[in-house]
């Protein structure tokens, strides 16, 4: 199995990039935001949870989104892979993470940071907010409260997958294209 973690800021192009990546190298897509968005359309009780974090930028707890992962996971077993796009976001996800991959007889092969500059980050969730119909993707405030939020609990998670030597940065400028080649290009050299 090949198992990608696509990590990175906000409005770094994780999503857009996922499905680059689903289809060249015929993967699941799973990304823990529109899993939480599928569940706040829904009217879920858990949708309603995670729709008071996610409406002011906050990361929603750990314990919802893996136990989200890990149902997920029971219910797509016959694939070549995952990319896990938003997920993990905190070390304690990444941990979990690695344990449910060891329970499925695999591992995460690589996490795969794409790195973008703010003012580009804070600019291209403007341009999105105005089509996403998103609550989160309105104001600078709540965005700024995402990237704060990603650089106090998530970043850190790059020394997690460093320490394993599963860490690899892409240049995330440039068009949608040349960034879905460099990308190609580091995980086909795995
Ligand atoms: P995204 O679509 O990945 O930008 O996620 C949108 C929002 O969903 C985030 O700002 C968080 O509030 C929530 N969210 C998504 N994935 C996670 C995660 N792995 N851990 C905690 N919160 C998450």
């Amino acid at each position: 199995m090949l198992n990608l973690v696509l990590f990175g800021p906000p409005g770094a192009g994780k999503g857009t990039q996922a499905d680059y990546l689903i289809k060249k190298f015929k993967l699941k897509h799973l990304s823990t935001g529109e899993l939480l968005r599928d569940q706040i359309a829904a009217h879920t009780e858990l949708g309603q949870e995670a729709k008071s974090y996610m409406d002011q930028g906050f990361l929603v707890p750990d314990s919802i989104v893996i136990e989200m992962i890990r149902s997920e996971l029971q219910e797509n077993k016959a694939v070549n892979g995952y990319v896990f796009d938003g997920f993990p976001r905190t070390v304690e996800q990444a941990i979990a993470l690695d344990e449910l991959m060891i329970i499925n007889g695999t591992e995460v092969a690589a996490m795969l940071l794409l790195s973008v500059e703010k003012e580009e980050l804070i600019s291209r969730l403007l341009g999105r907010g105005k089509t996403s119909g998103r609550a989160d993707d309105q104001g600078t405030a709540i965005i700024e409260n995402r990237i704060l939020e990603y650089d106090v609990k998530t970043r850190p998670i790059k020394d997690y997958y460093a320490a394993q030597n599963k860490f690899h940065r892409i240049r995330g400028m440039g068009t949608v294209e040349e960034i879905a080649q460099r990308l190609i290009e580091t995980v086909s050299a795995l």
